[in-house]
């Protein structure tokens, strides 16, 4: 449980829908109409409104919204040099347009990382974030940061990365120095609790969004297998040595529309031996969708940490009752002990901005339920 010692503490996972305002404001400083530091103002009062939101939906621990990132993957290249923001479309062949095909993927709105120059800790990517949002609020403050794996495979690419780095592994001890680094300026600015969001490990239970992925970077795996050891070993260089700060897991399929039809389904049995291996001390898993699966492979493999169990279904515009929530948790105590459960959403609320999913007024509507289900459940559990 979380260090506040009640039982089922509350949580995010991290982006939460950005106000209209703010929108108008980035696009008016694209156009040349806002200035830089007018719009740096604008992020961040949105912080602060994100902030006082999740304070009045009751949510324990809190994160900054990620108001200020493009999206939890692209902004590396917003903070980072040796990475470049590179529209998908502009890097498509015609291996990938088939599999762009194949699963319906709207490749117009997708833009990934590039290497384009070795990797190095130029600039914080998230510490400040968190160091700005603990200013404003008394409540714990978790941070969101993109994990080492879901990172290499969107951001090296042969093209443009192959120069610095000639095959991906040779991008390991580079890409995860970046992100250890990053960990320990949290652990400096007082995070509770740094997650690394990992959705290509999601992505396990069906290859396809993998293999459009490898086409595009022109990687060359001829097992895909050999993605699953490579997942684990670069989160656990990453985290090693780091002690002092909770460290987790963030897995999920997808998060880009409200459609779900052409999102991966299939449950942890496909990447439990992954799970097992990491050293961190939360996993944040979806579990509101069905998609997710069942909690039975946790059955006969015990996770022995903390899980963030997603009880909120980020992607429906229908607000969840607590009444279903306690119902959910209670089967999920039943697996994994009620003294590891932390309540949060599946995902994030997604602060992109051309795949809002749900309402900024549905999203806190969602973060109450989550509340009163807790509070619900400590009635219970006393
Ligand atoms: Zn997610």
């Amino acid at each position: 449980m979380t260090d506040g010692g009640s039982l089922f503490p509350t949580s995010v996972v991290g982006s939460l829908p950005r106000p209209e305002w703010l929108m108008d404001g980035i696009a008016a400083n694209e156009r040349g109409a806002l200035s830089d530091e007018r719009l740096r103002e604008y992020y961040d009062e949105a912080v602060v409104l994100a902030l006082k939101q999740q304070e009045t939906a009751g949510v324990d621990e809190l994160s900054d919204g990620e108001q200020r990132r493009f999206s939890f993957l692209a902004f590396v290249a917003e903070r980072i040099p040796s990475f470049r923001l590179v529209p998908a479309a502009r890097l498509m062949n015609k291996e990938a347009a088939g599999y762009a095909e194949d699963m319906n993927l709207h490749v117009g709105i997708i833009s990934n990382p590039v290497i384009v120059g070795q990797i190095r800790r130029t600039a914080p990517l998230v510490a400040e974030e968190v160091g700005f949002a603990r200013k404003h609020t008394d409540r714990p403050v978790m941070a969101p940061v993109i994990g080492p794996f879901t990172l290499l495979i969107n951001s090296w690419n042969r093209r443009m990365s192959g120069r610095y780095y000639p095959a991906p592994e040779d991008a390991f001890g580079d890409l995860t120095r970046l992100l250890r680094e990053e960990i320990l300026a949290l652990k400096e600015a007082g995070a509770s609790f740094v997650q690394l969001d990992e959705p290509a490990i999601g992505n396990f239970v069906d290859f396809r969004y993998t293999r459009w992925l490898l086409a595009l970077n022109g990687w060359k795996v001829g097992d895909v297998q050999e993605l699953h050891r490579i997942s684990a070993e670069l989160i656990n260089r990453t985290v090693k040595g780091v002690g002092g700060i909770k460290l987790g897991v963030h897995i999920c399929r997808g998060n880009w529309k409200s459609d779900e039809a052409h999102y991966s389904r299939g449950g942890y049995e496909h990447m439990i031996d992954e799970i097992l291996a990491m050293k961190v001390q939360r996993l944040v898993l979806e579990y509101a969708t069905k998609r997710a699966g069942s909690f039975d492979v946790f059955r006969e493999h015990p996770w022995p940490g903390e899980i963030g169990l997603g009880v909120i279904d980020v992607k429906s515009p229908r607000v969840e009752t607590p009444r279903e929530i306690v119902a959910r948790v209670e089967r999920a105590a039943k697996v994994f002990g009620e003294e590891r459960l932390v309540l949060n959403p599946d995902c994030g609320f997604s602060s992109g901005r051309p795949w809002p999913v749900v309402s900024r007024r549905t999203a806190f509507a969602k973060l109450k339920a989550q509340t009163e289900a807790a509070k619900l459940l400590r009635q219970i559990h006393s």
